[in-house]
């Protein structure tokens, strides 16, 4: 249970001599205590902030505006906060103004959770004035103080509610959880930045299937679909697919996964990414997988013979990148044949994905070259063999050409290649 962090003991020992509390707070005394590893260290002090800048040769003050301050020992860098309340609370958000205090346990009153509401002195001595040992040991997530006016002071606690709980296995206890149901429209207030980051904590953490399913029922995803006009009840038809997610390594699988299951469009679904904040690059990486799929299943309907799988796949790959591709396989790895076969992609999923499932990886082997730069002949070498100033026609060439090397009708040769450019260009 105690925190063997000589930096910790170190910054707490020094505050102590020069006349001030301090403790170690928060998540890293909760971790302590379940045995988890320890993520990060938070101080808190009685200590003003520029008193610990005194105590400590290097320091950088990080959030004076919050009263922190970041000491930085040889040992690593720790947070140390000044015990503090937080004024008035304004537009459903923590406040950026603060107000210092003397005491620790008016320090612990402004947490969120009981579990996270402990101090532990240097010597291991827990503080626990809101008994969130007993509530940890009951498996109990439980707001410090009435839930309603918590919830409604910060929305945000809403989802971490939803990580803690999902993330450390507990039950939000029934007071808890009844202001959440009730504060659910407040989400609307939180910033998406925020909102991504949460979300991204439970799809990353042990149990995203119990995160999505806390989400549904407490209302939340209703609350957030006027950023994001996701059809998040679709979820509640796919139950043994949700259970797959955390099969999936990758942070970007388990999203495209789970946004795979609304059933929606690839591009709304990038858009809904960029809505939450999501970098361009991951929000094409996730929404790639989406896309490939779509056009799968587009080219093999939209033909009264259907073209064979092999032939959609390959090109598909090629279209959409060799590790888009390879994201698909992995998700159909762990996808369940789904129970409801009514819907688009369950019907894709029983006809196509087995065999996909099965070939998808052998298919991929074939193909000798997946993009432009791997082609054994550049756009400068088309416009000479054709004696034609280079333009747009070049880049619709060139594609042809890689397509059909990776369908295995052209070999990846710069003779072959010229050849085949030259009778494409005589034939138009
Ligand atoms: P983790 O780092 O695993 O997310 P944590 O509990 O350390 O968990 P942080 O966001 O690092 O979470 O916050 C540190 C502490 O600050 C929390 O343990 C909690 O006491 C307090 N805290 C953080 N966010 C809030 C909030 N929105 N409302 C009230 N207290 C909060
Ligand atoms: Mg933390």
């Amino acid at each position: 249970g105690k925190i063997n962090d000589p930096g910790a003991a170190d910054i707490l020992r020094k505050l102590s001599e020069a006349g001030y509390e301090a403790y170690l707070v928060g998540g890293c005394v909760r971790d302590a205590l379940l045995g988890k590893p320890i993520k990060d260290i938070d101080i808190a002090t009685s200590a003003l902030p520029e008193q610990v800048m005194r105590c400590f040769p290097r320091t950088v003050p990080t959030g004076l505006q919050h009263g922190t301050v970041t000491v930085v020992l040889k040992e690593g860098t720790y947070e140390v906060t000044t015990f503090r309340k937080e004024a008035a609370y304004e537009g459903f958000r923590r406040p950026t103004s603060v107000a210092y205090i003397s005491d620790l346990t008016e320090d612990l009153k402004r947490r969120d959770f009981t579990m996270n509401a402990m101090a532990m002195d240097v010597d291991g001595t827990v503080m626990d004035p809101f008994a969130g040992q007993a509530d940890l040991a009951a498996g109990v997530l439980r707001c410090v103080g009435a839930a309603e006016e918590r919830f409604s002071e910060d929305a945000l606690r809403m989802l971490r509610c939803v990580r803690f709980a999902s993330t450390y296995g507990l039950d939000v206890e029934a007071a808890t959880w009844q202001a959440l149901l009730a504060n659910a429209p407040l989400l609307r207030h939180i910033a998406m930045e925020r909102v991504r980051s949460e979300l991204q904590r439970m799809v990353d953490g042990p149990a995203p299937e119990r995160a999505v399913r806390l989400l549904l029922a407490s209302g939340l995803t209703a609350h957030f679909k006027r950023q994001l006009p996701l059809p998040f009840e679709r979820w509640l038809a796919w139950d043994s697919a949700l259970d797959a997610v955390s099969a999936l390594d990758a942070q970007h699988d388990r999203w495209a996964m789970l946004l795979l299951l609304l059933e929606t469009p690839a591009d709304t679904v990038r858009k809904a990414l960029q809505e939450l904040t999501f970098s361009r690059a991951d929000g094409l990486a996730v929404a790639g997988v989406l896309a490939l799929r779509e056009a799968l299943a587009a080219a093999q309907a939209g033909l009264a013979d259907p073209a064979p799988l092999e032939r959609v796949w390959k090109l598909g790959a090629v279209r959409h990148g060799e590790a888009t591709a390879r994201a698909l396989l992995r998700l159909l790895r762990v996808l369940p044949q789904p129970v409801d076969q009514r819907g688009e992609l369950a019907r894709w999923l029983v006809s196509a994905a087995p065999e996909l499932a099965r070939h998808g990886e052998d298919w991929l082997k074939q193909i000798p070259c997946f993009s432009l730069k791997q082609l054994a002949i550049t756009g400068q070498d088309v416009a000479e063999a054709l004696s034609k100033q280079p333009g747009p026609w070049m880049g619709q060439l060139l594609q042809d050409l890689l397509e059909r090397t990776a369908l295995g009708e052209l070999t990846n040769v710069r003779e072959a290649l010229i050849e085949a450019a030259k009778a494409a260009a005589a034939a138009k």
